[in-house]
């Protein structure tokens, strides 16, 4: 049986996390800000409800870093690792799936600031690609997790709650990617 929680962490353990295997959306981001954090070709994230993250160990080893107002990123002081963003009107964190320790039940939805991507990656799957933020009603959360349809906004702190579409990500994260 899968577990509820999953464990992450960063690379030389001096941070762990908590996060409820509950991710209401997941996908690529190819902005440029995401290749130069992540020292590759995109990151691949997942977002939830800030509340259902807690730090578990080595909370003093974070160190912060705004990438804008509404993307305050934390980060392993020791390695370096990024393990979480805190987004959308600080209602969310955006976690970069590499750092989990378990198998989280969501898998990338789409691809997004395709426009912006790095010329030497090619994309060889066929998830949806869009050339910045997808538009509201384009993405169905759909699947096996799908337990209602209730939207991102703000009424989706309830628990359970599952994205039918990925419209607040727009007006928020307009031109810096996730
Ligand atoms: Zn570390
Ligand atoms: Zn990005």
């Amino acid at each position: 049986m899968r577990r509820l929680a999953l464990d992450g962490t960063c690379s030389c353990g001096a941070v762990q996390f908590s996060v409820e295997d509950q991710f209401l959306y997941a996908g690529y981001c190819h902005c440029s800000r995401c290749r130069r954090s992540s020292g590759s070709a995109f990151s691949a994230f997942a977002g939830i409800q800030k509340e259902k993250l807690q730090v578990t160990s080595g909370e003093a080893n974070l160190s912060t870093f705004a990438r804008n107002d509404d993307n305050v990123r934390s980060s392993c002081k020791v390695c370096g690792s990024f393990l979480f963003a805190v987004v959308r009107n600080a209602e969310f964190v955006h976690v970069p799936l590499g750092t989990l320790v378990d198998e989280p039940s969501i898998r990338p939805m789409f691809h997004i600031f395709v426009g912006s991507k790095a010329l030497w990656h090619e994309i060889t799957d066929a998830l949806p690609q869009f050339a910045e933020l997808p538009p509201p009603e384009s993405l169905d959360r759909g699947g096996p997790q799908a337990s209602d349809s209730t939207s991102m906004g703000s009424a989706s702190r309830s628990t359970g709650s599952t994205a039918a579409e990925v419209p607040d990500l727009r007006p928020r994260l307009d031109r810096e990617g996730e």
